[in-house]
């Protein structure tokens, strides 16, 4: 999607040059709780976004309400829509975001249109809807109200604890819709989290909101993407991960090796050249250039994710996280009986989150 799209009258002669395009743009703002980080609040045209066919999600619609993130993933295949933005897919993704501060109204005239037909929805898909920034501007909540009183399931994933703030509204929502919780979290040791993804929360805050989803009556998925070979790859660390997100109440898992796809590919070898320095030579020979790490590779990672989701009970919903309503609302029976009408929430991918 890029801004054309989104296009309104304004424009803001205080945004950075390469923002002076940016259409509905209202102002760009700094606060002193978000240190080197710009705000671009614009007024958004739409909401929902459609996927491409040919990316092969299992979803249709996303919604991001925000563009560039506070979690500055070295990874994140996102970086590149920056670039869109007449943005950098670096620093630029990090620390320039753009807040659509309209959308809770958008997207309500959106879903109230005859031709909405109520399909599912995914949001977490280049962005975390519950960064730090959704404490400021919070737009979730209008979010959830949006689609629940519209009868549109959806699914979210996240990294962000704010979600906790949001339980009592999605557990009131999924008595109207069903709604997929998942949360990301690939690393048990937080000074690799911290140097991979250094605007995340801590791997026990993550670990802590899995039980509290758990324990608000959702099944909570966890994506454990990106595996990094050669450091969160080794058996310690796996069986350590597996444990605690078992331990913590994590209904499924799904794990897979680092993408590294044009935009994220650069960033992420400039952090291992830096940090890691003997191991680079190694990750050119293990992706020879391209975005995926050999046939070989994955093969036998795919054999000790098995071994390790099994041996910590973390296989029944692993590789598609199926949309549980709050215990409340429905018999287990009920929800075996018609659960192959209920929206999935993949994990396949390292950016759905
Ligand atoms: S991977 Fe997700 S949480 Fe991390 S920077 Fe990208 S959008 Fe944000």
């Amino acid at each position: 999607m890029r801004w054309d799209g989104q296009k309104l009258a304004t424009e803001d002669a205080s945004a950075l040059p390469g923002l002076r395009r940016m259409a509905g743009l209202l102002r760009s703002t700094r606060t002193p709780e978000f240190s080197g980080v710009t705000f671009h609040e614009i007024a958004c045209k739409s909401a929902l976004s459609r996927v491409p066919a040919q990316s092969h999600m299992p979803f249709e619609w996303t919604i991001n309400p925000t563009r560039g993130c506070l979690h500055q993933c070295t990874y994140c295949f996102a970086r590149k829509t920056h670039e869109y933005l007449d943005l950098d897919s670096g620093r630029d993704f990090d620390t320039q975001i753009i807040v659509k501060t309209n959308i809770v109204d958008v997207l309500r005239r959106e879903l109230a249109k005859p031709s909405w037909k109520h399909e599912p929805v995914a949001l977490g898909t280049n962005s975390d809807p519950y960064m730090r920034a959704e404490g400021r501007y919070q737009l979730m909540p209008g979010i959830i109200r949006a689609l629940s009183d519209s009868g549109t399931p959806f699914s979210i994933l996240t990294k962000g604890p704010l979600l906790k703030r949001d339980l009592p509204l999605l557990a009131e929502a999924s008595r109207r819709v069903d709604i997929g919780i998942g949360v990301s979290l690939a690393f048990a040791h937080a000074h690799l989290q911290q140097q991979v993804e250094p605007g995340t929360p801590t791997p026990q805050a993550r670990l802590d909101l899995i039980k509290a989803v758990s324990d608000a009556g959702f099944a909570c998925g966890v994506m454990a993407m990106p595996i990094l070979p050669w450091l969160t790859d080794g058996d310690e660390h796996l069986d350590l991960l597996f444990s605690r997100l078992a331990a913590a109440g994590a209904s499924g898992v799904t794990a897979g090796a680092l993408h590294l796809r044009p935009g994220a590919r650069e960033w992420f070898l400039q952090w291992l050249a830096r940090e890691y320095p003997q191991l680079v030579a190694r990750y050119q020979g293990l992706y020879n250039g391209g975005t995926y790490a050999s046939k070989d590779y994955r093969h036998w990672l795919a054999g000790r994710v098995r071994y390790f989701q099994s041996r910590h009970g973390l296989t029944g919903r692993a590789a598609q996280l199926r949309v549980l309503k709050a215990p409340s609302t429905r018999s287990a029976d009920s929800l075996n009986a018609d659960s192959s009408t209920l929206p999935a929430l993949s994990l396949a991918e390292p950016t759905l989150f």
